[in-house]
Parts: C-alpha cells; sequence; structure tokens
C-alpha cells in the first residue's frame, strides 16, 4: 500500500489539544493494524526548543537519537507504540531556512533566486516524505503547528496544499481542528469562529475534508447541518470532541467513539479493520477504580507551568495505572523552602508519600532542593531524583553525611573545594572546556542486587540524557563506604547514571531522564516502584 499522508491544522485559537488529537489519531489507527509515523511542524524560527526557556515553550522533549523538541513528540510516543520518533519528525522553520540558506552558500542553487516558492515549500515537502523512505508506512500524521492565519505558518499551508495537488484526495486527508465555544449567558454554542477559521484556510487553497470540533456538549444534529453547509464538510466527517473528565487518557476512547479513525479511513476508501483496543480500555477501567490515593510532591522551579515537567507528572501517573493508584501532585517551589524551619518543612511533606526533584539549570532554587531531599532521606520518605534531582541527592549527602560542608556542583559554584557533580573535562584537567550536551540514548549497565536491578529487571538498559555535568568519580569510594552505591554505571565504568541508598525504603536518583520512556500501557519501571513504595505509605482507603 502506497503511504498516505494526514494533515492536521488548528483554527480559532491555541491549546486545542492538536497534539494529543494527532497522538490519539495515531494510536486508534496502529491499534486497527496500520502502521504510522506522526511528525510536527513547527513555525517558529529557532532551530529547536533547546535554547527556549520552559517558561516559553513547556519541556523540551529528547528523541532517542537526541533531538531537543516540542513536548508534543511526548504524547506521540506515549499513545503509540511501534512509531519511533528521531530527529526527522520535528521540524521548525528555523531548520528549514537553514539547510535551505547552507544550499544556497555552497552554491547549489545555480545562480537561481532562493525563494519561499519554490525553495522553502520544497524543503518542507522533503522533510514530509523522507519519513517515508526507510520504512514501509500507511500513514504520515504531521501537525502544523501554530493556528490558521498566522504569518509563519502559511509556507507549511502553502507546502499541504501542494501535496493534496500532487497526490489527490486520496493521498491526503486534510483535518481541521477548531473550537465551537458556547456562550455562558446564552447557554448557545457558535458555529461562526469556525466558519470563519474553515473560510481562512480556503484562502491558502485548503478545503478540510474533516473538522474535529473542541466543544463542552457534543454538537447537536442542527450545529452539524450548520457547520457542513458553511464549511462544505459532508455531517458524518464533523467530529465532536468534548471536554473530557478523567484525563488524556480518555481521548483516544472518545475519538473512537466518536468514529474519527473510521472517518480518515473512509476518507482514503480503507477498511476500517478490526480494532484492538484492549490494552486501553483496561488502563481506563484502572484510571476511573483506583484502589488509593497516593501524593507525591515535585520540587523544582518551573512549578508553576503546568507544562515545564509534562513527561514528569505522565510517568508519575503511569507508574499509578501499574499499581491501581491514583495520584496527586503536590507541587513546591523549591525557593518557597528555602528560609524555613525544619519543622516548617516537616509540615509542608505532612501528606505527601513521595517526593520526585526533577531535571533543571542554574542555581536558582538549589537549596530548597536539598532540604526536601534531606527531608526525604531522614524521615526515609520515597525519594526520585532525576538528572540534576540526581545531582542534589549526591551533594545534600556530600554535605550532611560525608560531612562534606561546602560540597557542591561546578555550575553553581565553580571554585568549590568539593566539587562532587562537575563537567567531564575539568575532572580529566582539561583547560579547554565545551560543556557539551550529552544528549539522546546511552546504554546503562545495572549492578545486580540493587533497587535498580529489582524494578529493571535487567542488566543492560538505555536512557536518554540531557545534561552536562556528571558525578566526580574520585569521590566514589568516599560515598560508597557511607552506603551510597552507585547502582547503574556507563558501560566504561566511567559516568554514574544511578545512584540510592542502602538501608531506605526507595532512595533512587539517575542521571538520565526516565521520564521520556514511559507510557500509560507500559509504566517505566523506575516510575512503578517508586510510586508502589509510596503507596505502601498510604493506608487502605475505604470505598
Ligand atoms: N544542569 C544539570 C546538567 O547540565 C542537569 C541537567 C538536567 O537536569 N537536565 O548536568
Amino acid at each position: 500500500m502506497k503511504t498516505r499522508y494526514i494533515f492536521i491544522t488548528g483554527g480559532v485559537c491555541s491549546s486545542l489539544g492538536k497534539g494529543v488529537t494527532v497522538a490519539a489519531l495515531g494510536c486508534l489507527l496502529e491499534n486497527r493494524g496500520y502502521r504510522v509515523a506522526l511528525q510536527k511542524m513547527d513555525p517558529y524560527i529557532n532551530v529547536d526548543p533547546g535554547t527556549m526557556s520552559p517558561f516559553q515553550h513547556g519541556e523540551v522533549y529528547v528523541t532517542d537519537d537526541g533531538a531537543e523538541t516540542d513536548l508534543d513528540l511526548g504524547y506521540y510516543e506515549r499513545f503509540t507504540t511501534n512509531t519511533t520518533l528521531t530527529r526527522q519528525n520535528s521540524v521548525s522553520t528555523g531548520q528549514i531556512y537553514y539547510s535551505v540558506i547552507q544550499r544556497e552558500r555552497r552554491g547549489d542553487y545555480l545562480g537561481r533566486t532562493v525563494q519561499v516558492i519554490p525553495h522553502i515549500t520544497n524543503e518542507i515537502k522533503n522533510r514530509i516524505s523522507v519519513l517515508t523512505r526507510d520504512e514501509e508506512l500507511d500513514f504520515v500524521c504531521v501537525e502544523i503547528g501554530g493556528t490558521v492565519g498566522d504569518i509563519e505558518g502559511v509556507p507549511f499551508l502553502e507546502a499541504i496544499r501542494q501535496m493534496r495537488r500532487e497526490h489527490g484526495p486520496s493521498g491526503v486527508c486534510f483535518i481541521h481542528l477548531t473550537l465551537v465555544p458556547t456562550i455562558s449567558v446564552a447557554g448557545e454554542a457558535k458555529t461562526k469562529p469556525t466558519q470563519h477559521s474553515v473560510k481562512e484556510l480556503l484562502t491558502f487553497g485548503i478545503q478540510p475534508d474533516v473538522l474535529v470540533c473542541r466543544v463542552s456538549r457534543p454538537l447537536s444534529k442542527d450545529m452539524k447541518e450548520k457547520l457542513s453547509l458553511f464549511c462544505n464538510v459532508p455531517e458524518t466527517n464533523i467530529i465532536s470532541a468534548r471536554d473530557i473528565q478523567s484525563g488524556i487518557y480518555e481521548i483516544p476512547e472518545m475519538y473512537r467513539s466518536e468514529a474519527l479513525d473510521e472517518v480518515v479511513l473512509k476518507h482514503f476508501g480503507l477498511a476500517a479493520g478490526k480494532l484492538d483496543f484492549r490494552r486501553w480500555s483496561s488502563i481506563l477501567k484502572t484510571i476511573n477504580n483506583p484502589k488509593k490515593t497516593v501524593r507525591i510532591a515535585v520540587c523544582g522551579k518551573y512549578i508553576a507551568l503546568q507544562d515545564a515537567y509534562r513527561s514528569v507528572y505522565e510517568a508519575l501517573l503511569h507508574g499509578g495505572i501499574a499499581n491501581q493508584v491514583r495520584v496527586d501532585f503536590l507541587r513546591i517551589d523549591p525557593e518557597s523552602l528555602e528560609e524555613l524551619s525544619d519543622e516548617a518543612v516537616a509540615r509542608h511533606f505532612r501528606d505527601v508519600q513521595g517526593i520526585l526533584v526533577p531535571g533543571g539549570f542554574g542555581s536558582r532554587g538549589i537549596e530548597g532542593k536539598l532540604r526536601s531531599i534531606h527531608f526525604a532521606r531522614t524521615h526515609k520518605i520515597p525519594f526520585f531524583g532525576i538528572c540534576l534531582g540526581m545531582q542534589c541527592a549526591i551533594i545534600e549527602f556530600a554535605r550532611n553525611v560525608l560531612g562534606l560542608e561546602s560540597a557542591n556542583s561546578t555550575e553553581f559554584d565553580p571554585s568549590t573545594e568539593n566539587p562532587v557533580v562537575s563537567l567531564l573535562e575539568e575532572q580529566q584537567g582539561l583547560k579547554q572546556m565545551g560543556g557539551t550536551m550529552r544528549l539522546g540514548g546511552y546504554p546503562c549497565v545495572i549492578k545486580e542486587n540493587t533497587l535498580a536491578h529489582k524494578e529493571y529487571k535487567k542488566r543492560r538498559i538505555r536512557e536518554r540524557h540531557r545534561h552536562r555535568f556528571e558525578f566526580t568519580l574520585r569521590f566514589k569510594e568516599q560515598f560508597e563506604k557511607e552506603g551510597m552505591v552507585f547502582s547503574g554505571l556507563s558501560p566504561d565504568g566511567q559516568l554514574v547514571e544511578i545512584s540510592e541508598l542502602k538501608g531506605h525504603p526507595w532512595f533512587l536518583g539517575c542521571q538520565f531522564h526516565p521520564e521520556f520512556q514511559s507510557k500509560p500501557v507500559d509504566a517505566h519501571p523506575l516510575f512503578a516502584g517508586f510510586i508502589q513504595a509510596a503507596a505502601k505509605l498510604v493506608r487502605q482507603q475505604s470505598a
């Protein structure tokens, strides 16, 4: 079968859940036996979000091949099982222009004027079709970032218009995601913004085949008729995307009940086939019938922004699904702990069964993170430190157990006497310091008879990284003598990947980001283990 293209554009406003819609459609098509690739086109000029503040952009999602990408790619991976994402699945205007300009400098355009059409649009089309080169795919689903009408989105719309012209309706399906708001005083749902949005799309030569409308209540027959008439989309292809109650993992089921996948397959003249949805139905059952509730404190400096630690929250929920418990979050800004007395810190964590310190950069809030780790260590509360969280656990241990008072990471104090966390170049005494980021998947060897081994149940793992600093190896013996176990190392033994504590119910730090590989139907073993340990602290809830 030839590869078909599904393009998803957004209208009316942002934050309608385009990324999750693409992920959920991918999930449904995959569970009907089709092979799917998911791709995001970001209209911003940054080459990738690696340099953007989490306040601007939310989390940076890292793929196995080390690309720093948009957090929507996290949804793509969590909702599907067979799609592996690489740097090719995340494209930005910055990347497109960068390669066209490099080619121009090399003289590849042979003296021609380089223009948006055809050079930029051809580059966009190449980035889409390159996905089909090595793999036998039934569908490539492409999310066009931004909202129709944004100036920077225009070349992308032009490129996908051309693709429809080249492949015809049997090769391309346009889905437009819009909002049908309800005016609360009138109690009435309004189709006008959607009509305008489709009109805007038409000015670029794109007639949507399917309309997915975000609504608070399902669209009535009248509303569908009206939208159909004004937007020129058959009524059967107008889908209500209603607000859901129990979280995003209900969305594939919501789209299944609205037959979004069947509508798309019908557009291509393809058989719907049999949908195997057992795993997804069973996780929904678990989410809706938890045995207990576990409260996890997440202590990080971007706590005010929901999306800054998106994959961490999702992975904690997956750990909850694996243990049939509900996970509640207590979001703690570490700076708020810094001036508190020990009793006041204890009061903060009174109803908490686990403490997690996520990754991060820079010195703000570090002292507060150290206090939360100290509390978890000394009160035997399950603790999970990720990347910077592990580095903080190392610093806390060095200061309070090894008595190395000024112990620090050279990231926060370059002249510390006890640099227990430092750059590899510093450890090797090199003068020239690039401080390049270690990015993407690397292997790690796990020591037997450790907590890490109990959770992973295997000796060799592969996890994704995004950091510059490392545990300083010359302190290793000193730490081990006092009960810290380095249970995961790089295959050459030079980099500490996992550290844990003897005599504590569950205290583990990892230099990598396990949250990027967790899925609702297949929780990451460290998150499953952490939540299991936390759940042991909760009394069985009465029904
Ligand atoms: N800032 C630390 C480093 O660069 C940790 C990075 C992270 O947590 N992602 O090593």
